[in-house]
Formats: C-alpha cells, sequence, structure tokens
C-alpha cells in the first residue's frame, strides 16, 4: 500500500473500532500490531493439546456497549455475539441450591427493583435493601446526561465504603454488587473507586431494560471483531499488519462433554466466581469451562497446578454434570495487568488530544469516565477517529 493517511497503533478495540470509523469515513488507514495476532487484550489462541480456539479470558459485554454495538455493526459483526432480553443470572449457591435473578421488562427503576425483590435466595431485609439504591442511581443518570463522568458524594468512597453507606444488604453486596463490581472494575470491591461502578450501574439500569442484559461472544474473541474489522479495513482500501511493532517519532520533541445447562452461571462464595461453557456458546467447535476470578490479588501466589486443582474442585462441588467428566486439560491464564487500578486518588487519565500534532491517543486508559472495558476502548476509538477527521 502507498501511504496511508493516518497510521493507527495496536489491533484491540481501540484502534480498531478508530481504524474502522476513519476507513468508513474514506480515510485509508494502516494498523500495525506488535503481535502476531490481532485483538490486544480481548483476543483467543490456540491450545497446543486440544487445538481448540480459548479466549485469553472470558469477556462479557452488557446492552448498554452502546459504541461497542456501533463498531460491531459497522463490521457486519453484530451476529457474533448473543444478547439476552434483559438480565438473566442463574446461580448456584454453596448448597447447589439454583435461582435465578431476571429482571422484569418494567421501566427504571423498577425493572432492577423487581428482580431484587423477587429474587427467593435473598432474605427480605436484603431484597428491601435494594429500594435505597433508587435515589442515588436516578442523580447519577440524571448527571450522566450532563457530564461522563460521575462524582459521588463525600470524596472519593471505594465501592465497599459506598454499598454501605447507601445500606445495601450482606448477602446482597456479597451475591450481586460486589461480584458486579469485581467484573466491571477488575479490582476488590474494598480497594476500587465507587465513581466509575456508580456510572457503570447508571448506564446498566437506565430506561432502557436492554442496557443490563448481558451480552455473551458466540465465537472465540478475535474472530468477533478483530478478524471482521481487518476485511471491513482492507475492503476501504487500507491494511492490518501484525507482528508490527511501531515506534512513534516526533520532530523537535477441556472438560468432556456439556456440563452445563446454562451457557454461565455465578458462583457467589467461591474464588472463581464466574464460569461459562464454552459449548454451549460456541457450539460442537468448543469442549471446555472457562472459569473467571478477576480482582484476584489473593491467588497470583499459587501456582498453575495449585490454581487448576482449585477451580476443578469448585467445579465439580457446584456443577453436578461436572462430576462424572474427565479433566483432561486445563490451562491457566493470568493477566497481572489487565485493566489499570481504580483505587481513589489515581493520577488524572490522559485526555484524546495530545500536545503532539496529529498525534492522538486511545485506549481504554483514557478518560472517558468509565472503567477499564471494551466499551471505554471504542468510546475512546471512535473520539480519536473524530476528531482525526475534524468532527
Ligand atoms: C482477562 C481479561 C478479562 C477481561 N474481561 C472483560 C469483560 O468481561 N468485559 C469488558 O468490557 N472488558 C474486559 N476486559 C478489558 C478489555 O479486554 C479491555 O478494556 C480492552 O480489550 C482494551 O482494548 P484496547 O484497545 O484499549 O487495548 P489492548 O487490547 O491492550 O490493545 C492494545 C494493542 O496495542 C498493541 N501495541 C501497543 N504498543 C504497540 C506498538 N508500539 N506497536 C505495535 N503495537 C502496539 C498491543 O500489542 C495491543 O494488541 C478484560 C481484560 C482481560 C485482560
Amino acid at each position: 500500500m502507498s501511504a496511508p493517511d493516518v497510521v493507527v497503533v495496536g489491533a484491540g478495540f481501540a484502534g480498531l473500532s478508530a481504524a474502522c470509523a476513519l476507513a468508513e469515513a474514506g480515510v485509508r488507514v494502516l494498523v500495525l500490531d506488535a503481535r502476531p495476532q490481532l485483538g490486544g487484550r480481548a483476543t483467543a489462541f490456540r491450545d497446543r493439546e486440544t487445538g481448540e480456539l480459548v479466549d485469553n479470558g472470558q469477556h462479557v459485554m452488557f446492552g448498554c456497549y452502546r459504541e461497542t454495538f456501533r463498531f460491531l455493526r459497522r463490521v457486519g459483526a453484530e451476529a457474533h455475539v448473543r444478547v439476552q432480553q434483559t438480565l438473566e443470572i442463574p446461580f448456584l449457591d454453596v448448597t447447589g441450591r439454583r435461582s435465578v435473578l431476571r429482571c422484569p421488562r418494567l421501566p427504571a427503576p423498577f425493572h432492577l427493583l423487581g428482580a431484587v425483590l423477587a429474587w427467593d435466595a435473598m432474605p427480605w431485609r436484603d431484597r428491601l435493601s435494594v429500594l435505597r439504591l433508587a435515589a442515588p442511581l436516578n442523580a447519577a443518570r440524571r448527571e450522566l446526561l450532563r457530564t461522563a463522568s460521575i462524582a459521588v458524594e463525600d470524596g472519593d468512597p471505594t465501592v465497599s465504603e459506598w454499598l454501605r453507606r447507601h445500606g445495601q444488604g450482606a448477602r446482597l453486596r456479597e451475591w450481586l454488587w460486589e461480584p458486579l463490581a469485581v467484573a466491571a472494575l477488575n479490582q476488590p470491591p474494598e480497594e476500587a473507586s465507587a465513581a466509575p461502578f456508580v456510572r457503570v450501574l447508571a448506564d446498566m439500569f437506565g430506561p432502557d431494560v436492554r442496557a443490563a442484559a448481558l451480552v455473551l461472544p458466540t465465537k472465540p474473541l478475535h474472530l468477533v471483531y478483530a478478524e471482521p474489522a481487518r476485511s471491513f479495513i482492507e475492503a476501504r482500501g487500507g491494511e492490518v499488519r501484525s507482528s508490527a511493532l511501531a515506534r512513534v517519532r516526533m520532530a523537535d520533541g477441556r472438560v468432556d462433554g456439556q456440563v452445563m445447562q446454562d451457557a454461565f452461571v455465578g458462583l457467589p462464595g467461591r474464588a472463581m466466581q464466574w464460569v461459562f461453557d464454552k459449548r454451549v456458546a460456541f457450539g460442537e467447535s468448543a469442549s471446555h469451562l472457562s472459569l473467571v476470578s478477576s480482582g484476584a490479588a489473593a491467588l497470583v501466589g499459587e501456582t498453575g497446578a495449585e490454581l487448576t486443582a482449585r477451580a476443578a474442585a469448585e467445579v465439580e462441588a457446584a456443577i453436578p454434570g461436572a462430576r462424572g467428566a474427565r479433566l483432561v486439560r486445563a490451562t491457566v491464564i493470568c493477566e497481572k495487568q489487565a485493566t489499570f487500578s481504580l483505587a481513589p486518588g489515581q493520577p488524572a487519565r490522559p485526555v484524546t488530544r495530545t500536545a503532539v500534532d496529529g498525534l492522538f491517543l486511545a485506549g481504554d486508559w483514557i478518560d472517558t469516565g468509565l472503567p477499564g472495558t471494551i466499551e471505554s476502548a471504542v468510546v475512546s476509538g471512535h473520539r480519536a477517529a473524530a476528531m482525526v477527521i475534524g468532527e
């Protein structure tokens, strides 16, 4: 390809969403990524023993990831994810009793309140405590209409402090809010700042009941969006190069068979907070379970064998269908730098425009007001593309 109009460094969600927005606007882009595989932190690899494609970490999205959906639609990849009708989460408690948190099709905030009030795994006291969140979430939603970031009252409390301050019952915290916070922020609730969490809740529990719905990839991650993005860019005269380290120089300056009845289930009170059955998600091309332990500072000292043994024991105890199954292969993926820290008092996040003419920043760590998520990456990518085009 002759000299491109714009060079995009990085083929993760941020870089590819920016590159596709530019390509659609008629800009010829060259995307460079240092790694051999596209997708950055949201990618998959082929397991050398089973030959299956395994995600580098289970990713879920939510119906409120509006910019991410815009990106997926743009590259023709919307069908590569499955969207729930409304938020529905199955749970297995430590005795094996199954319960389901299900949002009724009611306007905000009644879908959230209705879901928790009908959740028979919760004592009544905890169910009623959710009513105390209606006012702060309404206030947060109103603030969101004015600004991208949310300031929570009285300084910068952690998620745990904020939940206690708003009277959330211990069991509701342990089963719902804390796992949701850990999944969204990738940091323990007693360390992470409440502001990005409240922002996530305000996005999820807004007027559109589908905003809280879980969105699961139905293909290995790089096939969900990165390869479709590559085709989109190439069809518009651009190029995507992997194994291509960029330097910005500035002038002057397996378990056998299907073992689960659900595609995923929450495991409150265990080290592995979620388990996903990839056969249910991907079909016959996959036969593995994906277990998630987010904000897992307490586990990083364990060896792969110890983590595997812990995970296998928890799956066997929790999932009846796994009890007769033979574990033929396990792999531990430890992403110590999965996302940036959201602890109170962190330095300000950088903005898209830099002091260098023609250099714009994108990435989940840009100041979007969102935690380090796919949606934050895509918001930043679209913002950078708009500034390049001068929108
Ligand atoms: C295990 C795990 C689970 C997660 N789960 C979720 C989830 O459930 N939901 C959710 O929303 N988010 C989740 N996330 C976060 C999500 O993956 C990230 O927010 C998102 O993928 C970040 O995209 P990005 O484009 O900003 O960065 P990256 O994906 O890191 O992309 C940056 C790319 O730039 C390339 N690069 C950097 N420097 C150069 C250079 N000089 N030359 C060439 N290439 C370069 C890198 O190789 C990389 O591919 C998870 C992350 C991890 C690790």
